[in-house]
């Protein structure tokens, strides 16, 4: 008997344990949800479903924004949304930098004609609020500020209180990333005065891959009607998404159907289990995998005040091949971790407890897994 290769590529689809920077495990509640028949996008009862999940993303934002919704594309989808809205050729925009998601959000910006102030900390630093501000008063016409909340590539809690303070009452748009943070550590947008939020829904909301659930202020949409030129993307453009999202339900474009009955499942699920306590779970389970990883000899990357319990970033102990270690993990273990990113490659491991992941049978397969790989020296031993 002869297998095709459509066979072969279905027989290799075995799970694993996804304890990297995400994809995070997806429940198979999330799954048989997104198995259900696909319906029209303007089939009321899809629209049900839509206005339902609006109502239930403000809810996890902390925000009563109503265009409130998720974006068509995964988290870079969603930060390309808040930029190209938010900004015009000529513009200014800060932008905090203190890891690949911040550099990114400048690139971003930069593509947009925007003129870019970045305001750089060390990788695995928090951002220093007093230098935001400086850059602030030197520009103070600037269109939007902008930081990473959960810098996934180093692992940094972002504190957004003293930024959020600085901000009220200017003219300057504040922009946050909330891609690993949504779902795992509390979003306050209306409480900060975020105006723009986006997030992913593969990280902590555990949720499939494909789409970026974002909100916009009522200002931030009236700087968007406001603006001298249209939107350069036609696909992303709020004002247009609004006229299919509020109740005019213009078509504009097919959104992923299937995709959003899943988020939908999710977000039954963050709401059975209770955002406070899904926030204990991530913060519990993430402080002991950190303490277990730090007895067998990983240092933190990430400074010890601000250390996100969801993304754990460590140097792999001196000696150990960490990229050997990190393929025998997934091929012997079949357990996921991520590598180093920019000038952390080949020197750090970043181990994602995001949403199902974060739970203490996977940090104890993880554990034993290392151990063992530990015990029989499979270091690769450099030298
Ligand atoms: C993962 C991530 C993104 C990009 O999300 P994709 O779904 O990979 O496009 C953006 N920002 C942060 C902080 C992330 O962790």
């Amino acid at each position: 008997m002869t297998t095709t290769s459509a066979e072969r590529t279905v027989l290799s689809l075995t799970p694993r344990l996804l304890l990297g920077p995400g994809p995070s495990p997806v429940s198979h509640r999330v799954l048989q949800a997104a198995a259900h028949p696909t319906l029209g996008h303007l089939d009321p009862r899809f629209l049900e479903l839509l206005d339902d999940m609006s109502l239930r993303l403000r809810d996890l934002f902390g925000t009563e924004n109503e265009m409130t919704f998720a974006v068509s594309g995964t988290g870079s989808a969603g930060m390309e949304a808040a930029f190209v809205n938010l900004l015009e050729p000529g513009d200014t925009a800060i932008v905090g930098v203190n890891g690949v998601f911040g550099t990114r959000m400048s690139d971003v910006a930069r593509r947009l004609g925007a003129r870019v102030v970045d305001v750089q900390a060390e990788w695995g630093q928090a951002l220093d609020p007093g230098r935001l501000e400086e850059a602030h008063r030197r520009h103070p016409e600037a269109r939007l500020l902008a930081v990473v909340h959960a810098e996934t590539s180093t692992g940094v809690h972002q504190p957004l209180d003293d930024i959020a303070d600085q901000l009220r009452g200017s003219d300057t748009l504040f922009v946050v990333d909330a891609v690993t943070s949504l779902a795992g550590v509390p979003v306050e947008v209306d409480r900060l005065g975020i105006d723009v939020c986006y997030s992913g829904t593969q990280k902590c909301l555990g949720a499939i891959p494909g789409l970026a659930p974002i909100t916009f202020s009522d200002w931030a949409m009236e700087r968007i009607e406001g603006r001298r030129e249209p939107v350069s993307s036609w696909y992303l453009d709020a004002s247009l998404l609004s006229g299919y999202l509020g109740s005019e339900r213009r078509y504009h474009h097919t959104p992923p159907i299937n995709l959003l009955y899943g988020l939908h499942e999710a977000l039954r699920e963050v709401e059975e289990e209770g955002l406070d306590a899904r926030f204990e779970r991530h913060a519990e389970v993430g402080g002991r995998l950190q303490v277990e990883l730090a007895a067998r000899g990983f240092r933190p990357f990430t400074d010890v005040d601000h250390r996100l319990p969801q993304l754990t970033a460590v140097y792999v102990p001196q000696g150990r091949d960490e990229g050997r270690l990190r393929q025998a993990l997934l091929e012997e273990h079949e357990i996921e971790v991520g590598g180093g990113l920019g000038p952390a490659s080949g020197r750090i491991w970043r181990v994602g407890l995001m949403g199902h992941g974060a739970r203490h049978e996977c940090v104890d397969h993880l554990l034993e897994a290392v151990d063992e790989l530990f015990a029989n020296d499979l270091n690769g031993g450099r030298g």
